[in-house]
């Protein structure tokens, strides 16, 4: 069985690495109204789409270039050899009107609001993504700009910044830092709010009278106050270096700027190897939330199989959720969805664990991705995204 390391320890990863200019973006759309079409010629940060769900970020142009094509999931763009930029208005003070305000410049703003508690999640997502590291050593300045930000909405009395024991942790003004043990599934931000708060949230579910943003958060924010311009970039770890990239950014390009070459039968894996989801194919886009890239040669990692659950029950000791992911799979293999919410699938936190521990190999992630897909298209929501139920595939 291949070996896996569960820590979250990073380390010191070296500076942030501003990403090259690719020739074309392939930027996700879907939950998105195109405000564009074919042939608009856009400047950096021009409005190009508005989210359709409550709180979502719109989205806006990271380099200037010429509209390509637009499909129900994505818009392309040829990007222009040199930078313009669009001017944005600058914040207002505080609450509901700068809630929307940055909103509108880029970021998901559902989970903010005003609260007792502000607590900052410093721990890495999964092993391997350090990408909270440079940040906590470089851009200070930044981060406390956008903890300025994210204070005037939430208003808290208590701020925490959260990390994992032996990582950086340099506290803010009025903040008390608290330290988690550094391993895998710890980062997550509903493990993370238990820590400070005591209370078991579902993923997605806000904490009662807390706030959890994360430094990545505090920085994205901070940088669209900085320099006026809205968010339309993500840092993701490549190769244990950390990358500030324009969103729409092709895997295929950053492979190649990182000197890889993709052969038939390697895997590429947006996210990390833990919880990250397969590129469907080279030119495929990185989201605002994308953490890094991994390439998998042929052979490398854990090969998902079909094999039938044994019902030895190693999933059910390893889930940190304490429920049934064999149970689970087994809905999902045999459609019977709505039976999967008998065995609490909406407490799955996607931590990935009980796929690796899977004595039959069984892709258990993935199927119980693909059971709360099709759950949220009965439930009529409309919005499940197509990526949650795409199995591993090559990506060549
Ligand atoms: S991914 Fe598996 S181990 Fe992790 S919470 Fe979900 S069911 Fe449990
Ligand atoms: S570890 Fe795999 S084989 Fe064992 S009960 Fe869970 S799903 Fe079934």
């Amino acid at each position: 069985m291949t070996t896996f390391n569960f820590s979250l320890l990073t380390g010191d990863t070296g500076p942030l690495v501003k990403g090259g200019r690719p020739d074309r973006l392939s930027i996700p759309v879907q939950d998105h109204t195109p405000m564009l079409t074919s042939g608009d010629q856009v400047l950096a940060g021009t409005l190009i789409a508005t989210a359709d769900r409550e709180g979502e970020g719109d989205l806006h142009a990271p380099l200037a270039g010429t509209i390509r094509e637009i499909t129900p999931y994505l818009m392309s763009m040829d990007v222009d050899s040199e930078d313009r930029a669009t001017p944005q208005p600058s914040p207002p003070d505080g609450g509901a009107v700068l809630k929307e305000w940055l909103r509108k410049q880029g970021m998901d703003v559902r989970h903010l609001g005003r609260a007792a508690t502000l607590i900052v999640n410093a721990v890495p997502p999964e092993p391997g993504i350090s990408i909270y590291d440079p940040l906590l050593r470089d851009y200070r300045k930044t981060l406390e700009l956008g903890l300025d930000t994210i204070q005037r909405i939430v208003e808290p009395s208590k701020m925490y910044l959260v990390a994992a024991k032996g990582n950086r942790a340099n506290a803010f003004a009025n903040c008390t830092v608290m330290h988690v043990a550094p391993t895998h599934p710890n980062g997550l931000d509903p493990m993370v709010i238990k820590a400070v708060t005591g209370q078991e949230t579902l993923p997605g579910q806000h904490p009662e009278n807390a706030v959890l943003v994360s430094v990545k958060d505090l920085y994205l924010t901070g940088r669209i106050v900085e320099t006026g311009r809205p968010m339309t970039e993500t840092i993701m770890t490549i190769g244990g270096q950390n990358h500030l990239i324009p969103v729409g950014t092709p895997v295929g390009f950053l492979a190649a700027e990182a000197g890889v070459t993709i052969q038939p039968g390697d895997r590429v894996v947006m996210g990390g190897l833990m919880r990250g989801l397969p590129a469907r194919d080279l030119a495929q886009g990185v989201e605002k939330d994308t953490t890094g890239l991994v390439i998998l040669r042929a052979g490398e990692g854990l090969e998902p199989t079909d094999n039938f659950c044994l019902g030895c029950g190693e999933c059910e000791r390893r889930c940190p959720a304490r429920i049934m992911p064999g149970m689970i799979s087994r809905c999902a293999e045999f459609k019977q969805f709505e039976r999967a919410e008998d065995y609490h699938i909406h407490s799955c936190i996607e931590c990935g664990i009980c796929s690796y521990w899977c004595k039959a190999g069984r892709p258990l992630l993935q199927y119980i991705r693909l059971a709360k897909y099709e759950l949220a298209l009965l439930a009529g929501a409309g919005d499940a995204t197509p990526e949650d139920q795409t199995e591993e595939k090559d990506a060549q």
